[in-house]
């Protein structure tokens, strides 16, 4: 197996219940990546007896040789090389890269036939035609990772997609979901970061927040399960204990409860299509005594709205979509636009490339995903700017 974006939050949870499960004894892991954090890295690496460590900066490979030293294990740095280490065949693969970046070493796994575990929903929400295709092609399988994804696929198992009416995605709402509207515009990067349920990385926080995570998820559901996009909708649920539910054409619901606690589903893709004892806490009902539903509010989370637009258009929108919206997140977390702005600027870059180059246009190659990355960072990192200028 290998582990694309090992340091982050979700490979620390992967790499917890590998060692779990009897670390190296058990598994052949061959790549373990991350990003700056090479100490971490190479205590992984070394903990799982990887083939290879690759960290994201080639000015960082001399440090990682340094720390691998005595070791045996290969490293290697650069986004290159990150890709290089997709192309070794295992088994098993975890793409949990933050952001576009992910996008890459998980097509390229797919290619050997690997099971791809995919928490990186940039990768669906950019290019998920040609993902499924390619997955398809190479007889190579995805597994979700997200929660709600991960709840919808059980909920899935044993039925037929045709018979399926609607799919319902779970939010929590975000660290913001109770303040007054007219507030929204002043909140801070910390206040952002203050999750009521999930430990998670810092931008996906932030992202729950406004939820252009969920906007992401929505896409993510549309392309991954083939429904239409009518067929998907939102419901914030402030307890975040059921994950996401399937609605049947009989009118039945199946919904999908546990702890908010990303190993469930990170431990599902690992033992699928077994079900292994994981360490997550159990549910007390009784305890739990009410669960609550609210119908999300369009003018408080404008990213809902925006991710309905990237799917009627689709093609290259969502590539579109999710540059802008990282771009979007670094001036936020910068302190140099506010918490409102962010979707202002991504609806902004939305129109402009629409009405300039038409996103609409049917995805081709992972060349093209990646220019219209380059070409909406570059309109939001300008409309951003113009922004934080106005402040
Ligand atoms: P983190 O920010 O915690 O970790 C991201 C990982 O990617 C780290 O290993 C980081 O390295 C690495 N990384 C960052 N930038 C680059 C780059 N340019 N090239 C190569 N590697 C890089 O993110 P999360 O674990 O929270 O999220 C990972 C993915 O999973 C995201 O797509 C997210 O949306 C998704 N996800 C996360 C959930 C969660 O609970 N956290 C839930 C569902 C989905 P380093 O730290 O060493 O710099």
């Amino acid at each position: 197996m290998s582990l694309f974006g090992a340091t982050g939050s979700i490979g620390e949870q992967t790499v917890e219940l590998l060692l779990r499960a009897g670390g190296a004894e058990a598994f052949g892991v061959v790549a373990l990546t991350g990003g700056r954090n090479l100490a971490r890295l190479a205590d992984m690496a070394r903990a799982l007896r990887a083939e290879i460590a690759v960290c994201a900066e080639p000015s960082d490979l001399a440090e990682l040789r340094a720390r691998l030293a005595g070791s045996g294990i290969e490293a290697a740095a650069g986004p290159d090389a990150i890709a290089e280490a997709a192309d070794r065949p295992a088994d098993w693969v975890m793409s949990a890269i933050v952001g576009a970046a992910g996008l890459v070493p998980g097509f390229r796994a797919l290619r050997h036939g690997a099971t791809l575990a995919l928490a990186n929903k940039e990768s669906l929400v950019t290019a998920g035609p040609l993902l499924m295709a390619e997955a398809a092609r190479h007889g190579a399988r995805i597994l979700p990772v997200d929660s709600e994804h991960s709840a919808i696929f059980q909920a899935l198992v044993g039925e037929d997609i045709a018979a399926v009416e609607r799919i319902i995605l779970t939010a929590s709402g975000g660290a913001l979901r109770d303040w007054p509207l007219e507030a929204l515009a002043k909140a801070t990067v910390a206040e952002a970061l203050a999750h009521p349920n999930w430990a998670m990385g810092q931008r996906i926080t932030i992202d729950s927040a406004s939820m252009f995570n969920k906007a992401l998820e929505v896409i993510e559901t549309r392309e991954f399960f083939g429904v239409a996009p009518d067929q998907i909708e939102v419901i914030v649920h402030p307890e975040s204990l059921i994950h996401s539910m399937v609605g049947f054409r009989d009118g039945a619901i199946m919904a999908h409860l546990g702890a908010p606690d990303m190993r469930h589903s990170i431990g599902y893709a690992l033992n699928w299509p077994e079900r292994a004892e994981l360490p997550v806490a159990r549910l007390d009902l009784a305890q739990i005594a009410t669960l609550s539903f609210r119908a999300p509010d369009l003018q408080r989370y404008p990213a809902l709205r925006l991710a309905r637009e990237v799917m009627a258009r689709r093609g290259l929108a969502g590539a579109a979509f999710t540059a802008a919206k990282e771009v979007a997140l670094d001036h936020f977390l910068a302190g140099e636009i506010g918490f409102m702005d962010m979707s202002a600027v991504v609806e902004t870059v939305l129109e402009g490339l629409n009405r300039d180059f038409g996103t609409n246009s049917a995805i081709m190659t992972l060349e093209d995903v990646q220019g219209m990355d380059h070409l909406a960072r570059m309109r939001a990192g300008e409309i951003a700017r113009a922004r934080a200028g106005e402040r």
